[in-house]
């Protein structure tokens, strides 16, 4: 396969009280990337973030309505339904430095954040239905 290469790099400040992965997928759909990694760390009001049963073959969801950092969130950038689509793990820490985390999802909230976003220059990488797993898969 042939192999990607860097394109170019954008250092994003995040608006407060926006939804994290709204802001990252309208940010990478203006800006006409279809691949790439991504990396965020900040603080939200609010995390939504989801487990995958791989026995039922659905995404479990969890909301936690507090303050919590971003200690860690990565992800990539790949076509899913001919569109950009970010696929990012969030580890958010709490008041007492205790984390989980999970699959980010729809409704984690924004307190101020730090996204780096890179674009990769090659093959596209588009996703489809994996029988053997139930995910959009590459
Ligand atoms: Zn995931």
């Amino acid at each position: 396969m042939k192999n990607h290469e860097l394109g170019r790099s954008f250092l994003v400040r995040l608006t407060k009280e926006g939804d994290l992965i709204n802001q990252l997928t309208k940010f990478t759909k203006d800006q006409g990337i279809r691949t790439g990694t991504i990396q965020v760390i900040g603080a939200v009001t609010a995390g939504c973030f989801g487990y995958y049963d791989q026995v039922k073959r659905e995404y479990r969801y969890l909301k936690k309505e507090e303050h919590l950092e971003i200690a860690s969130c990565i992800g990539n950038i790949s076509i899913l339904n001919g569109q950009p689509m970010i696929h990012a793990h969030i580890v958010f820490s709490d008041e007492n430095g205790s984390t989980y985390g999970g699959h980010l999802a729809e409704g984690t909230i924004i307190f101020a954040g730090e996204a780096f976003i890179q674009e990769l220059k090659g093959p596209e990488r588009v996703r489809s239905n994996d029988e053997t797993t139930g995910l959009h898969l590459w």
